[in-house]
């Protein structure tokens, strides 16, 4: 077995199911050099930049020590900027989710202190934020830190060049002297090596000769008439082609128009929002996996339900209002390395949301016009697989390679046909190639799986 291989250490069987669920499988190099001295405790300083896998080098370090039935902090990750600490969280969250109740609470400035005291009075077995602020939830004697036994020093050089020292001093004195210490910066200047002699014990140091660079996730803006929104989003998807997109909307009804539109429009695309019963919302994420819906246009809390790695773009129909969400729903896109798309349709209306996003991640954003794009009926986006529903699944003691043999060698489609497998208690759905499942899987068809009778039938 590859040594860089998740399954190579010694982590539960739920978190294992979880990394190969984020569709984590092989451990970045950052990952298979750091984890093996953290996870044994050592104080570790690496050398790793964005996009290199560092979060979830230290994310996974952190998390394997949580005691989830205590609800002290028990981890502290201090970042730079609210915008990094925001997406720490979030990758946090995603790792963490194999698990119920791990609470990661967020404090940053820019942002009232009020509901930060509020979520810590729930108690937060994660505290992730900017050393500002974390000094002023010290000083009110809001936050306590006596429980943390591990501390992350994240994007160090930054927190450096940014006049955070004496904070993180302040800080990181009132941790437990037993803390594990993990240090993670891009580069090496003297100071680095003075804050780690200073916070760490007998530190390990880990430099990977890497390549690699934050995923590229290009975002464009384009300006438009609030009516024209919909010929926009037509023109703009008929262009760029999109394996899968997410386009978000502020609200429910917004995505109930914009499905309206682009369906009658003859686009392959369904809704994911609040409303909708849990059954009709799992098949529409099912779908989506299997790449037997395109387009997805959900709301912002509907997607959090959505855990699909590979989406070639996101779109912003609606500008949303806070930064951050902005943040989260591009980085939604761009994720696994590779590179990705984030569109935004900015009306007149909007045009103030636009200038405080700029304001915020301190970059300057011009607008594009998208009349000049040709709208064509042919480029726009078609699924590339089917979903097949057979009527077995978990409880059937079925796996997804009983369904891969049995496709294959009791229906005759060919393995490279095949895509995503999901199973359900009772049923499995398997993605097959639009064109072959057309062909072969018209009428309802029955075989065998595992020796057990079976039928599949084509759904979408
Ligand atoms: P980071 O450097 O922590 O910002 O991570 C960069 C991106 O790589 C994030 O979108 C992660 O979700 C993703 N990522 C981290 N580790 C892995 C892994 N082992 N396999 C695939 N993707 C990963």
């Amino acid at each position: 077995m590859p040594q860089n291989l998740f399954s190579s250490l010694d982590f539960p069987s739920a978190l294992l199911d979880n990394l190969e669920k984020m569709g984590y499988e092989t451990m970045t190099p950052i990952q298979a050099a750091s984890l093996p001295l953290s996870l044994a405790g050592q104080d570790v300083i690496a050398q790793a930049k964005t996009g290199s896998g560092k979060t979830a080098a230290f994310g996974l370090a952190l998390l394997s020590k949580l005691n989830p039935r205590f609800f002290g902090t028990q981890a502290l990750v201090l970042c730079p900027t609210r915008e990094l600490a925001t997406q720490v969280a979030q990758e946090l969250r995603r790792l963490a989710s194999y698990q119920q109740n791990i609470k990661v609470v967020v404090l940053c400035g820019g942002q009232s202190i009020g509901p930060q005291i509020g979520s810590l009075e729930h108690g937060a077995h994660i505290v992730v934020g900017t050393p500002g602020r974390i000094q002023d939830h010290l000083r009110k004697e809001t936050l306590d830190l006596s429980q943390v036994s591990t501390v992350v020093l994240d994007e160090a050089d930054r927190m450096l060049e940014m006049g955070f020292i004496e904070a993180i001093a302040a800080i990181v004195s009132v941790t437990p002297r037993s803390r594990q210490t993990l240090l993670f910066s891009a580069t090496y200047p003297p100071d680095i090596e003075r804050l780690s002699r200073e916070y760490q014990s007998n530190p390990a140091r880990v430099t990977v000769e890497t390549t690699e660079s934050k995923p590229a996730i290009e975002e464009r803006f384009f300006e438009v008439s609030k009516e024209g929104k919909a010929q926009a989003m037509l023109a703009l998807l008929s262009h760029f082609q999109p394996e899968s997109s997410v386009l978000f909307c502020n609200t429910k009804q917004s995505v109930r128009d914009v499905v309206d539109e682009l369906r009658s429009a003859g686009v392959s695309v369904d809704a994911l929002h609040g409303d909708m019963e849990q059954r009709d919302r799992d098949q529409v994420l099912v779908r989506f996996k299997q790449k037997s819906l395109s387009v997805l246009v959900a709301s912002d809390v509907a997607a959090r339900g959505l855990d699909v790695d590979d989406l070639a773009m996101v779109m912003n129909v609606d500008m949303p209002r806070d930064p951050d969400i902005y943040t989260h729903r591009i980085g939604r896109t761009g994720r696994a390395g590779k590179s990705g798309l984030a569109l935004s349709l900015v009306a007149k209306s909007e045009q103030y949301k636009l200038e405080h996003l700029s304001a915020f991640i301190e970059r300057d954003f011009h607008k594009e016009a998208w009349q000049s794009l040709p709208l064509t009926r042919e480029g726009l986006p078609k699924p590339l697989n089917c979903t097949v529903a057979v009527n077995v699944g978990r409880r059937q003691k079925i796996r997804a390679g009983d369904l891969v043999g049995a496709f294959v060698n009791e229906l005759g489609i060919p393995g490279s046909a095949l895509g995503n497998i999901t199973l359900s208690e009772n049923q499995s759905f398997v993605a097959v190639e639009r064109g072959i499942a057309k062909a072969q899987l018209k009428k309802m068809l029955e075989f065998k799986v595992k020796g057990r009778a079976a039928r599949a039938r084509l759904l979408w």
